[in-house]
């Protein structure tokens, strides 16, 4: 593969493709827009039959973990023109795809984060600290910035804005999957309501090894709904484990017991009904234990494991 070529994460290499697929009728695709403070747009495409058994939902909240747009624009590209975005074909079997699966790619729900910096991808270029500053800002003090899911420069005065954040006004700032002002919410919400999802991918980066994460509400659903996410959890850990990742080998309810479990929860309690969801983290910048730094390939390769053993196995296991 050509993985520069492969590798679209940014918002002008992107979105201006899915505009124009989307405009010749006989790709059969709806275009998804939805305008963000300060100019830029989320965008997203739904493709396949409305009447699909399984209906596939994938997002990707954070600016600053390119790997799963990348990997959506690419998945698009084979579904729609037959090719990865380096031309070469594609091995998927698109016809059964399209019997068995409608699928709606998000591939970046805050265009206006990603868009504040050229990099388009993060591959060890910047030290830990270096990056999680330009994550989540830089304090009034000179110290890393606090993660909320809402705040406001009448509270905080920081010397630079993280990209993690989507600015919704003047002074509103919210992280995407934690405040349900924001326009991943938005979309979200608005595209289960009109396709009726029945499964969700969260798809995240982080600096440790590659997880897959189940939801913060995990407990609380019937155990049929759960032995359904943790079958396609371990799909997930198989899929990364056949492209020779190092995945942990157990799915995991991360924050589990703190503040942040439950910003999930109130995210999405009484939400997309109906709609099963999952977590992926694949490995972003420097390994935090190693210091060992992630390729551009070596992400592209963990994502798209991710992404294509998702769909491979709620094709096999549709009903
Ligand atoms: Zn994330």
């Amino acid at each position: 593969m050509d993985i520069a070529q492969r590798w679209m994460s940014l918002p002008h290499e992107w979105q201006p493709l899915f505009e124009r697929w989307a405009e010749d009728p006989k790709n059969r695709l709806a275009l998804h827009s939805w305008p963000q403070y300060g100019g830029q747009k989320v965008v997203g495409l739904t493709w396949g039959r409305s009447d699909a058994p399984v209906r596939l939902m994938a997002a990707v909240p954070h600016a600053h973990e390119p790997a799963g747009t990348a990997v959506m624009v690419n998945l698009a590209s084979q579904l729609i023109a037959g090719r990865h975005l380096d031309g070469e074909p594609t091995e998927l079997p698109i016809e059964e795809i399209r019997e068995k699966c409608l699928i709606t790619l998000l591939p970046d729900t805050n265009s206006q984060g990603r868009a504040k910096r050229s990099e388009r991808c993060w591959d060890g270029a910047h030290d830990d600290d270096t990056f999680l500053k330009i994550v989540f800002g830089i304090a009034a003090d000179g110290s890393r910035f606090g993660r909320y899911p809402e705040w406001s420069l009448k509270e905080h005065r920081p010397r630079q804005i993280g990209i993690e954040y989507e600015q919704l006004t003047d002074d509103l700032f919210v992280e995407p999957n934690t405040s349900r002002r924001s326009t991943h919410f938005k979309a979200i919400t608005e595209l289960h309501a009109r396709y009726g999802h029945t499964h969700f991918l969260d798809m995240h980066q982080h600096e440790q090894p590659p997880a897959a994460i189940l939801p913060a509400d995990f407990d609380e659903l019937s155990p049929e709904d759960q032995a359904k996410i943790m079958a396609w959890a371990k799909a997930i850990i198989q899929a990364l484990s056949a492209v020779g990742a190092d995945p942990r080998p157990e799915p995991v309810i991360s924050y589990r017991g703190q503040e942040r479990q439950r910003f999930f929860q109130d995210f999405w309690r009484g939400t997309c009904p109906g709609m099963l969801r999952l977590v992926s983290e694949v490995r972003n910048n420097l390994d935090r234990k190693t210091g060992v730094p992630t390729t551009m390939e070596q992400q592209f390769t963990m994502a798209n494991a991710v992404l294509l053993g998702t769909i491979k196995h709620l094709m096999e296991t549709a009903t």
